[in-house]
């Protein structure tokens, strides 16, 4: 027989596994679906970005082994995004690890901070990744219920004395997936004080720290006055760039925390292709107007699609950042059961709220990743069900 790790049957269900299967199932079929379901951009990489991977993969230097830890220039190259965006200082040398996509360092970092039996708290609903990255660890996860009522942030009080004592991890995540909600600096200041005094490292992860509506920017936790030194941030390419397929992500932060992630990863990777590190240098150098144009598009998308939804029944506060709408499911259904409807007799599919925690039900994940006529598309054809009185 085949051997297998206790760990293996430990990790988490990909519950996006199943829905892309009930997606394709509704497309074998014939039928014309809307997929709003995953969080997968759908706009190209910016031309300027792929010209630059074009020239850079004629370059013979890139065609050998990257250094370890990836090129100087592309740990500089992000150092200087931070500082004009969020006025926030990083070493380039020391405060900053390349990792391939934000995902590989989100589900290491447990494995790098936490032993067998050590609490990580994190956030319900969340993004599951974070589940696998505990389980892989052999650690324990305490929940922290991010409610409506309180903006979607968690609340530092409700945490048990015993979980307080025995957290060594915390994953936040704003703007937030799934329930799109944005962090005000106050919030974040207050982190660092709760961290500060239960002794527990912050793990922020802004993969959508370019999306934030209505003149807002998203907030960095590093922006918060001794973030540095209790924690560190997870940014990437993928949605800021429309770079998911190319999997670029970053480190940024605690130097103690990023030696730690350098050291994991030179025994698991050498580095990203070089003629990607170029590229991707280029997408943080280069001209922003594509990051603005790319969230005037989200901006408008929303309020195209929350007019359609406010048209046909369905209210819900619009987002306040990410590229997703958090929306209450009607009584009577739970999230299964109402995307399951929704895919079958309006095909269009969006996430049940319960595959991001049990705080998530009640609510479906609709991704703005269609254009504004699918949107309201879809919407019409959700309020031919008459599922809201
Ligand atoms: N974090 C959140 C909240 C995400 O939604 C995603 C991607 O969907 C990621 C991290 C992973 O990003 P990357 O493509 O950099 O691995």
């Amino acid at each position: 027989p085949i051997p297998s790790a206790d760990m293996l049957s430990q990790l988490p269900t990909q519950f996006f596994a199943t829905l892309v299967q009930n997606v394709n199932r509704e497309i074998a079929d014939g039928h014309d679906v809307i997929n709003l379901g995953q969080g997968n951009p759908d706009t190209p990489t910016p031309p300027h970005i792929i010209r630059s991977l074009q020239e850079s993969a004629e370059n013979p230097l890139y065609h050998k082994y990257s250094p370890f830890r990836g090129y100087a220039f592309l740990k500089e190259a992000v150092a200087k995004r931070y500082k004009e965006d969020y006025n926030v200082d990083l070493d380039p040398e020391t405060e900053v690890a390349i990792l391939f996509g934000g995902k590989t360092g989100l589900v290491q970092l447990p494995q790098i901070l936490l032993n067998p039996g050590d609490v990580c708290l994190v956030p319900d609903p969340g993004y599951p990744d974070y589940w696998s990255g505990v389980a892989i660890a052999q650690a324990r996860m305490s929940f922290m219920p991010l409610l409506e009522g309180n903006g979607f942030l968690p609340d530092y009080e409700a945490i048990s004395a015993d979980d307080r004592q025995k957290a060594k991890l915390m994953f936040l995540n704003y703007p937030n997936n799934p329930t799109s909600a944005a962090a005000p600096l106050s919030f974040y200041e207050d982190t660092v004080e709760f961290a500060i005094q239960n002794q527990i490292v912050v793990a922020s992860d802004f993969a959508y720290g370019a999306i934030g509506y209505d003149g807002h920017r998203p907030v960095s936790f590093l922006q918060a006055p001794g973030a540095k030194e209790v924690g560190i941030e997870f940014y990437t390419l993928s949605k800021t760039y429309n770079m998911a397929g190319w999997r670029v992500g970053f480190a940024l932060g605690n130097a103690e925390i990023i030696s730690k992630i350098n050291l994991l990863q030179d025994h698991i990777y050498v580095s990203l292709f070089g003629g990607i590190q170029a590229a991707a240098a280029e997408a943080l150098t280069g001209p922003q107007d594509c990051v603005t144009s790319l969230v005037a598009k989200y901006a408008s998308r929303r309020d195209a699609f929350y007019e359609a939804l406010s048209a046909i029944g369905w209210q819900a506060p619009k987002p306040q950042g990410s590229f997703f709408g958090w929306l209450p499911v009607p009584e009577g259904h739970s999230s299964a059961e109402f995307a399951n409807i929704l895919l079958r007799e309006a095909k269009v599919a969006v996430a049940p709220g319960i595959g991001f925690g049990s705080h998530g039900e009640g609510y479906v994940r609709i991704g703005l990743l269609s254009d504004e006529q699918r949107l309201q598309e879809a919407a019409e054809r959700i309020g031919r069900l008459q599922l809201f009185k």
